[in-house]
């Protein structure tokens, strides 16, 4: 059984300690004719696949999980075949995880048994570098003491949940385990702790919190088959320890409605780009989301640049905060755009786009003078449209139907809410004079986009409202 663990060895070798069995007596990797997988892999699942639908199980409440073909990776001479498993649904980890559709093969290219493994535990950026020799070792029955490892098969029904330490775990939702799992609670705006439940001879030893899964609408209509767009859950996620860069919530943001607006804005296309900047292995800067003073009095915000190595903090007014969710969730999307500048700027291995955008902002620098009539004017140019665009896919989670009855009147919106409000809500901000794109805007488009913003102050400052 230990034949494909062997041909990792020398990769192995920082792993051993992870290991609970000697691995001295493995036999020698013979090379065998190379198949590719692929084709029999995917043959396998389409096979398999309608014959587990019909469960009840993890797939009703977390969502269809679907191999995603194109990030197949071979290992073994192609006996073992790794696909990403991804889903729809927008989940934050805890710990590190890892989640891979898994298919072994024998000499002759049948496929042997294939299904769904997750691994959990230590940090991501551990799973992800080690991925190919965790799986061998998970089919040569080798499994760290360290890790938590769920084998299901391809609609999330467990087939074997045994660690290393003779404990059997399963994925659980709080307190209702056992019980038949609502998936219809997750179409709709709602959020679900799951938890790795471990247990001895039947009986529960201890539980812990593995993810947080929230479901809605727009992941819903997004969710089909291999598409790469918003709620993309793509089954690695997770800290634990390992130091990563990312964007960091201060104690005076968690859990207030700023950061509820924030959570959501991560499910929109185009914000969601901005905030990856920040995320994720590669990038030198973390972002820091803090409420409290700023600098002037009257600021939304302010996103302040503190040097390499250092967090772009950004700072919301305190006094500022409790305006209409729509008018927050602007503020977040211009302090950001603010936070992606002076990342774009001052990164060290800059990627093509950071040095086009760099040419650019070069050039705004010789028309403006002091970083923010540089910024802004570079704003009011470069992203109010694609402000617009956000604010407008944000606006049904952040009460749009009710505002928009509000303002079904002649003189409001009987038509409807149309692209320019969301425009002018983008200027908010902007309405400068030291901001070009706003001096060259005539009288009558100044004041049509001021009543814009006018009505924006009459929406709902709530952030949980379905
Ligand atoms: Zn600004």
């Amino acid at each position: 059984m230990h034949r494909f663990f062997k041909s990792n060895w020398l990769t192995g070798l920082v792993l051993i300690s992870l290991w609970s069995c000697s691995l001295e007596d493995v036999a020698p990797h013979k090379q065998v004719v190379v198949v590719d997988p692929l084709p029999l892999a995917k043959e396998y699942y389409e096979a398999e696949k309608p014959i587990q639908v019909n469960s009840y199980f993890r797939i009703q409440a977390e969502h269809e999980v679907f191999p995603f073909w194109a990030g197949a990776r071979s290992h073994a001479d192609g006996r073992i075949l790794i696909v990403p498993a991804h889903r729809k649904l927008q989940v934050r980890y805890e710990a590190g995880y890892l989640r891979r559709f898994v298919f072994e093969l024998d000499a002759s290219g049948q496929v042997l048994r294939g299904g769904m493994l997750e691994l959990a535990g230590k940090d991501s950026q551990f799973l992800l570098q080690n991925e190919a020799l965790l799986v061998e070792g998970f089919l040569a029955g080798v499994k760290s003491k360290e890790l938590t490892y769920l084998w299901s098969d391809f609609v999330a029904r467990p087939l074997d949940g045994t660690q290393a330490d003779g404990r059997v775990v399963a994925l659980q939702r709080e307190g209702e385990g056992k019980s038949r799992l609502d998936s219809e609670a997750l179409r709709t705006e709602f959020c679900i702790d799951w938890y790795w439940v471990y247990s001895f001879n039947g009986v529960v030893v201890f539980e812990v919190y593995s993810h947080t899964t929230c479901g809605s609408a727009s992941c819903d209509s997004a969710r089909t088959a291999n598409a790469q767009d918003a709620c993309l859950d793509d089954g690695t996620g997770g800290g634990g320890g390992g130091e990563k860069f990312q964007i960091i919530k201060d104690p005076s943001f968690k859990e207030t409605t700023a950061d509820c607006i924030y959570e959501k804005l991560l499910s929109i296309n185009g914000f969601k780009d901005l905030a990856s900047k920040f995320k994720g292995l590669g990038t030198e800067f973390d972002v820091l989301l803090k409420i409290g003073p700023t600098l002037k009095p009257t600021s939304n915000g302010q996103t302040s640049y503190k040097g390499p190595n250092q967090p772009i903090e950004i700072t919301f007014n305190q006094d500022r905060i409790n305006r209409s969710a729509l008018e927050v969730a602007r503020t977040i999307v211009h302090e950001m755009i603010h936070a992606e500048m002076f990342r774009a700027l001052n990164t060290q291995g800059l990627a093509d786009s950071d040095l086009s955008f760099k040419e650019t902002f070069e050039e705004y620098t010789r028309q403006f003078f002091g970083d923010e009539d540089i910024h802004h004017s570079y704003m009011a140019d470069y992203w109010v449209d694609k402000m617009a665009d956000m604010l407008e896919l944000i606006h049904p989670q952040l009460g749009k139907s009710s505002f928009e009855d509000h303002m079904n009147y002649s003189g409001g919106y009987p038509n409807g809410i149309p692209k320019d409000f969301y425009k002018a809500i983008a200027w908010e901000g902007l309405m400068d004079e030291d901001v070009r794109g706003w001096v060259n805007k005539d009288a009558i488009e100044k004041i049509e986009i001021i009543k814009h913003i006018n009505n924006a102050i009459m929406g709902t400052k709530l952030c949980q409202i379905n």
